[in-house]
């Protein structure tokens, strides 16, 4: 029997719910909890009338351990998948460590405070968790998640050495909106308006941010422009894989989605930091100071990340393309997942970047339930064994494809 919890009801959440259904016999008893009741008792109703399950919901704030305590008591998941935001990480994690239940997520912690992820935060919980012989998969969607197995997968099947990583994420979609994040708003502009950063010879390199930036031809779509971000998963690959001399990151944007985050940062819509503001008072007498949040309030007016499924056109590709040594001999490998937004909508009613993200989730709790992902401390995904997930993207609606020996452009 497993029984598992899931926290958060967006995108990512929607469609690792509706693969947890599909697969029945690893996970038996289910839960979705979140800030939002509603949302989850509306997911769980589509989910229990197309696969007859018997999806429970509970209402939770997942910034508050005791409330978590009360919830993870009540109903004693195996294991708890989180896919609320990355600021209840820790949190989630202090809840699981009290309850005796095991740990996923799909992204690092970042203060809500402070612009600035790292892995630091998450892996100081690694004695515990292996002293309570449980286990924490971090970072378990597509990037970081399948982009870190893939990694993994390269170093076990193909190349003594990994010397040169370039994780490449193109959104070659059209979801037919002025302007609008493929997930949660406040977390994706948060990531892209940082300094770039990537790994050589052993530091880390700043620049500043989108300064670097080339066209890359990504398959079935073309060229690209694609611009170097920083990105989590550099952090552990670079630390699991030492021979690595240079990895880096690269995410394609449009030049209308980067003139529209241009004026955001210029105007101000971005900052984290609280601003007064002058509400009017509702019978009109006068104002109220109330603070707000430029980047939270921006999140509401723009659109909601799953609402753009319906028209959204393309696909998703995203890969890594390395350099290495094998056998004395230098070689390349590509190895990539192509999307598609419209597949992806009429499965799940959700677009292709929840969709990439949310499948990883559920295999990576299957791996985890059916024991080959299970070892207890705090682990990045690249730790455990690639074949046993690799295997199951294919089946999972995630194929891969690998291309060897060919120019990476990079
Ligand atoms: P959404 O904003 O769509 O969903 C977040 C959910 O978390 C909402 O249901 C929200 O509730 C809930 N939530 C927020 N705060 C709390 C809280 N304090 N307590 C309980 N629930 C809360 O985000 P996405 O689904 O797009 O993204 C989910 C996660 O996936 C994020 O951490 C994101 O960074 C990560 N991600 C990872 C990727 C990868 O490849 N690794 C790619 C894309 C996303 P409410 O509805 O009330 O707001």
């Amino acid at each position: 029997m497993s029984r598992i919890l899931i926290i958060g009801a967006g995108g990512v959440a929607t469609v690792c719910a509706h693969k947890v259904c599909q697969n029945r016999d690893v996970f038996t008893e289910v839960m979705i909890a979140s800030r939002t009741k509603s949302k989850c008792d509306a997911l769980a109703k589509v989910l229990n009338e197309k696969y007859g399950t018997n999806v429970q919901t509970a209402q939770v704030d997942a910034d508050s351990v005791p409330a978590l305590v009360e919830l993870l008591h009540s109903w004693k998941p195996v294991l708890v998948i989180n896919l609320a935001l990355p600021y209840q990480d820790l949190t989630i994690m202090d809840a699981c460590l009290e309850c005796g239940c095991n740990y996923m997520d799909t992204a690092n912690y970042e203060p809500k405070d402070e612009a600035h992820f790292e892995y630091s935060w998450q892996w100081a919980y690694r004695e515990r968790f292996e002293k309570a012989g449980l286990t924490a998969i971090l970072g378990c969607g597509f990037d970081p998640g399948v982009t870190s197995v893939f990694t993994a997968y390269a170093a076990k099947h193909h190349f003594d050495a990994i010397e040169y990583l370039d994780i490449v994420d193109c959104n070659a979609g059209n979801h037919h909106k002025a302007f609008a994040t493929n997930f949660n708003p406040e977390i994706n502009i948060r990531e892209i308006t940082q300094k770039g950063l990537y790994w050589e010879n052993g530091r880390y390199i700043e620049t500043e941010p989108m300064e670097i930036h080339k066209p890359l031809n990504y398959p079935n779509i073309g060229p690209r422009e694609s611009y170097l971000l920083h990105h989590e998963e550099i952090e552990s690959l670079v630390i699991n894989y030492p021979t690595i001399k240079r990895a880096r990151f690269w995410m394609t944007f449009g030049q209308q989605y980067l003139t529209y985050l241009d004026v955001i940062q210029n105007i101000g819509m971005s900052r984290i930091d609280e601003v007064v503001y002058e509400a009017p008072l509702a019978d009109a007498t006068g104002v109220a100071k109330v603070k707000i949040v430029p980047l939270q309030f921006l999140k509401a007016v723009l659109p909601n990340p799953q609402d753009l499924g319906e028209n959204y056109e393309g696909e998703t590709s995203i890969g890594c393309r390395i350099r290495g040594q094998k056998d004395g001999q230098e070689h390349t490998y590509y190895v990539y997942n192509n999307c598609s937004h419209e597949a992806a909508y009429r499965e799940t009613g959700m677009q292709g970047v929840s969709y990439t993200t949310g499948v990883p989730a559920m295999i990576g709790a299957m791996m985890f339930l059916t024991g080959k992902w299970a070892k207890p401390g705090v682990h990045n995904v690249e730790e455990f064994d690639p074949d046993p997930f690799m295997e199951q993207l294919n089946l999972q609606g995630l194929p891969w494809h690998e291309l060897f020996d060919i120019d990476l452009e990079l």
